[in-house]
């Protein structure tokens, strides 16, 4: 080699051999050239890699078509743009590379110049970066920015679909006790404790944050006012067990407020700033509770709680009895059955009727329990009575639609059948509407091997429901109760008494007792006897009555007609 061609190779060689950073010559799918830091960065001699190795050995598999889309426009002579794949060394270990290709010439052949470099450690730098904007360092919890970015989020999802959502504000009582009379590395450990038991209540779609100091904020997307008092209470529990940080044993409370999206607020600042104030209404209420930022949601949430807190040892207080009322047969005057009719009876609350607290106890599943009491209870008293001569011909018994559709249910009452002694035939099941139409066919087969064993059902508040005339001839049937608000205004409203009559012809002709609920007068009652219909019940003969008042009913039989 001679002359100034000789010394632009030598220039070109020393170049090359110097660069910090991978440069290849590829032609033709091969590499052409590459220099010695492309050849240590990939493992492979020079030998190995000129004309033997290609670009795609080079890349992990799901990289090949993004690597090949560019090696084609490069060869197409469009200038190439930085982009980063997952390369392969030789010996299978992988780093994050970028990439610069450039189109060029060399002699006749398209050929690209490019350079690659390990960008591995700056990858890693950028994700602590990122950890460190967005996450809290003690406690690795998401941080006020990450916190107002999932808001913003969660409240453009919860705009677009109707939903709604929750922000908490939790701040430990007292916390600063701790850390002065502790140190603050005692302190940094306790919160990272409690951050642990919060982040063990939360689901996994919720998020927990750490503005910083004792504070934590929750934010719960897709919940209502009842769930996030649940949440509430799970969270105030969760810290309750002492913590042992540092040798110490240490208890701390806390005090939350709510505040919901979207009657409380529309943005994160004002949700904020609202659960913040219900914080402090927490705060004055002697801590270690929580407050929502609306006042009614306080009062009615707070109910439900106790509710359901009371309702769970009611049964085993023995704080529920049972009322009857008597069903009279309309012909003959006679008491014929009576219907179990539930009252709690609450320490503070007095009496509660069921319409207080069944729905309760049917979102809590405590419906199931209870309803199995009320079964026994009445059964056995039933059975009392028919055992002492009384003439009692039907024990009709509320079922709700959970517990008709509670695994075993029919067991049950068989259970309880043979545990009582009280013949099948003598108990009716009341059923409303919308339980036998939740799911037909699971319906039909309870419903039909109730039939079977001789238990009889029938429709509660008829009328009032989807009313559809096909199932009373698929589903065996034997009674309508037509509802009370068709009767109320049978005197004066044409349209209720177009209604009952049609229900008392319909059962008729479908061989079904029909039994009106809520007959308060006597203009009623001749209404009724008019129009054919087979039983009655209401406060025109009983209001529901204890055991002891039915009992001497029965005996008694005040309402039977007298020639
Ligand atoms: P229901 O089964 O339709 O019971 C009839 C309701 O109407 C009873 O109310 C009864 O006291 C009331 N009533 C009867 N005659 C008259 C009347 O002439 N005028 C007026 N204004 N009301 C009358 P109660 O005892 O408050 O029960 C309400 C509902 O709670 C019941 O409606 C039933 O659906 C449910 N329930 C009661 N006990 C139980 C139970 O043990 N289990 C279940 N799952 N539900 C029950
Ligand atoms: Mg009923
Ligand atoms: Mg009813």
């Amino acid at each position: 080699m001679s002359g100034v061609a000789g010394e632009a190779t030598n220039l070109f060689q020393a170049t090359m051999e110097a660069a910090q950073v991978g440069i290849y010559v590829m032609g033709d799918g091969r590499f052409i050239y590459v220099n010695p830091f492309m050849c240590a960065l990939f493992g492979y001699s020079a030998e190995e890699f000129q004309n033997r190795v290609g670009p795609l050995d080079l890349v992990v598999a799901e990289d090949h078509d993004w690597v090949s889309e560019q090696l084609a426009l490069r060869a197409a002579g469009v200038p190439g743009h930085p982009y980063e794949v997952t390369a392969r060394r030789k010996d299978g270990s992988l780093f994050t590379m970028s990439v610069l290709g450039m189109p060029a010439r060399f002699g006749d052949l398209p050929v690209s110049v490019g350079t690659v470099l390990d960008v591995t450690e700056r990858k890693h730098a950028e994700r602590r970066i990122r950890e460190l904007a967005d996450f809290d360092a003690l406690t690795g919890l998401p941080n006020r920015r990450l916190l107002h970015d999932r808001t913003a989020q969660m409240i453009a999802a919860a705009e677009r679909d109707g939903n709604s959502a929750a922000l908490m504000f939790l701040d430990i009582d007292h916390f600063k006790r701790v850390n002065d009379s502790l140190g603050h590395s005692i302190g940094d450990d306790l919160l990272c404790a409690l951050a642990l038991r919060y982040s063990a209540v939360v689901r996994k779609v919720d998020t927990l944050a750490r503005l910083g100091g004792d504070e934590f904020i929750i934010l719960l997307p897709d919940v209502g006012a009842a769930t996030a008092a649940e949440v509430a209470r799970r969270l105030l529990e969760s810290a309750a067990a002492p913590f042992s940080v540092g040798g110490h044993e240490l208890t701390v409370t806390s005090s939350i407020g709510i505040s919901l999206y979207p009657q409380d607020g529309h943005d994160i600042d004002t949700l904020l700033k609202n659960a913040d104030t219900a914080m402090y209404k927490a705060k004055e209420h002697g801590r270690n509770t929580f407050r929502f930022y609306s006042t009614e949601m306080n009062t009615a949430t707070l109910e439900r709680l106790m509710m359901e807190s009371s309702l769970r040892q009611a049964l085993t207080a023995q704080e529920f009895k049972l009322h009857y009322q008597p069903l009279v047969c309309l012909e003959s005057g006679d008491i014929v059955g009576a219907e179990a009719l539930i009252r709690w009876c609450h320490r503070d609350l007095g009496m509660v009727m069921p319409d207080r607290f069944i729905p309760v106890a049917e979102d809590t599943g405590m419906i199931n329990p209870i309803g199995d009491w009320v079964l026994l209870e009445a059964c056995r008293q039933a059975q009392t009575w028919i055992a002492s001569g009384l003439c009692l011909r039907t024990m009709a018994v509320n079922v709700a639609p959970v517990q008709f559709r509670q695994a075993g249910f029919v067991e049950m009452v068989g259970g309880v059948l043979s545990l009582t002694g009280l013949c099948a035939e003598r108990l009716e099941l009341e059923l409303t509407e919308r339980t036998v139409m939740h799911d037909a066919e699971v319906t039909l087969g309870t419903l039909s091997a109730l039939d079977r064993m001789g238990v009889g059902l029938s429709l509660d508040d008829f009328g009032t429901g989807y009313s559809s005339l096909a199932y009373l001839k698929r589903f065996p049937v034997g009674k309508l109760k037509i509802d009370r608000s068709f009767i109320m205004d049978l005197e004066t409203d044409p349209d209720d008494q177009a209604i009952a009559s049609t229900i008392i012809n319909m059962g008729s002709s479908l061989r079904l007792t029909v039994l009106a609920e809520g007959v308060e007068t006597a203009e009623q009652l001749a209404r009724l006897r008019q129009m054919g219909c087979g039983m009655v019940q209401g406060y025109h003969f009983s209001r529901p009555v204890t055991a002891e008042r039915m009992t001497e009913l029965l005996r008694d039989q005040p309402f039977r007609y007298r020639h």
